[in-house]
């Protein structure tokens, strides 16, 4: 059987994001690329101003639980909760 490991919970509050272009420092420190920033609406993507943007949980599976992004962020929205 392969080792298998709970996968952390990463919780956004969206509502408290500054925005993740004008802040982004969640996204800067995570060294596997966790989250990701994408338009709110799919489409017209080239009209998209900087506040269109939100940030969504990409990749959680590749999240290491090391809370850099916690730590970083200056509003406190990013929760993490790992029980290894
Ligand atoms: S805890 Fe670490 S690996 Fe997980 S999303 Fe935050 S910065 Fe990325
Ligand atoms: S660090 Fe916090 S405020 Fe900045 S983009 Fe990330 S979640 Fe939003």
């Amino acid at each position: 059987m392969p080792a298998t490991r709970t996968l952390p919970k990463i919780e956004i509050e969206q509502d408290k994001c500054i925005s993740p272009l004008k802040c982004g420092k969640c996204l800067q420190v995570c060294p596997t690329v966790v989250l990701y920033s994408i338009p709110k609406q799919n489409e017209k993507f080239h009209e998209c101003s900087y506040d269109d943007f939100t940030l969504v949980v990409n990749n959680r599976p590749a999240c290491q639980a090391c809370m850099k992004c916690v730590e970083v962020c200056p509003v406190d929205c990013i929760k993490i909760e790992y029980e290894g």
